[in-house]
């Protein structure tokens, strides 16, 4: 299934009052606009609500072994962050297998296994010890990314956005309300390609767990219901070829797939 079968309206947008959006606020009147400009939503599961989404942050080099094998030094690195766009969600419907586009310019095409936390609550400056209250739900998804792409512009001290930030970067499962599915500081998180176990790791051993990577964020942008956060990947990303099937796994969640085409 794709993301397009949940497209909405900028009327749709309006009546869901997205925080710091420049539409009507609820209640008011949708502008009359010259085209429709679609919103990203995430079906939620056991509900016919969807999830509407507002930004999507990603922090890095999360884990110690995959910092190291990116290059850096995890014990010196204070946590970073940067964005996708919504419009880089590929939802992935439970037991299924997408198709996803193998994208353009690259020739070194990475998986990245992560947790997701999905925000319901906003704020700034959110103290490590209540920040998992802001968390809605959680769900599992790729940070798909274009290596080359990225290690180039790294090397030019140029912006990530081409190696992270590009079309259905961001494959992505149904969120599990917290009050269903409870909260995530450890559980096997793995990957396969083909049947073949490639990432194999604990979520206990994320540098900077949920509710700090929320307390970071929200020190340099204020939070708002609908923000989703990719909670970093472990060791032993690597590259996917077209006709390979990525299935990965958390515990807790159904597992994810899709097939490079
Ligand atoms: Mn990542």
């Amino acid at each position: 299934m794709d993301r397009r079968n949940f497209f909405g309206t900028s009327a749709a947008a309006a009546a869901t009052g997205l925080a710091g959006c420049a539409v009507a606020g609820p209640g008011g009147a949708a502008p009359r606009t010259p085209f429709a400009v679609p919103a990203t939503y995430i079906p939620v599961v056991g509900s016919d609500e969807m999830f509407p989404v507002r930004r999507i942050y990603c922090i890095g080099r999360n884990y110690r072994a995959h910092s190291i094998e990116m290059g850096s030094n995890p014990d010196r690195e204070p946590p970073f962050f940067f964005q996708k766009p919504t419009d880089a969600i590929q939802f992935v419907a439970l037991g299924t297998t997408p198709d996803h586009p193998y994208p353009p310019l690259t020739k070194n095409y990475h998986y990245e296994a992560e947790l997701v936390a999905a925000i319901g609550k906003a704020g700034r400056n959110i103290p490590v010890a209540s920040a998992l209250d802001h968390v809605w739900g959680y769900t599992l998804g790729l940070d798909m990314t274009r290596r080359d792409l990225q290690r180039a512009m790294g090397d030019e001290k140029k912006p990530w956005e081409i190696g992270k930030s590009f079309d259905r970067s961001a494959p992505i499962g149904a969120l599990h309300r917290v009050g269903q599915i409870g909260h995530f500081t450890d559980g096997a998180i793995w990957l396969k390609v083909n049947g073949q176990i490639k990432q194999n790791a604990n979520l206990n051993q994320m540098i900077w767990s949920v509710a700090e990577q929320i307390s970071n964020l929200s020190a340099a942008f204020e939070l708002f219901p609908g923000d989703i956060i990719y909670s970093g990947t472990p060791e032993n990303v690597g590259p996917v070829v077209k006709g390979d099937v990525i299935e990965m796994h958390i515990d807790k969640l159904p597992n994810l797939s899709v097939k490079i085409v």
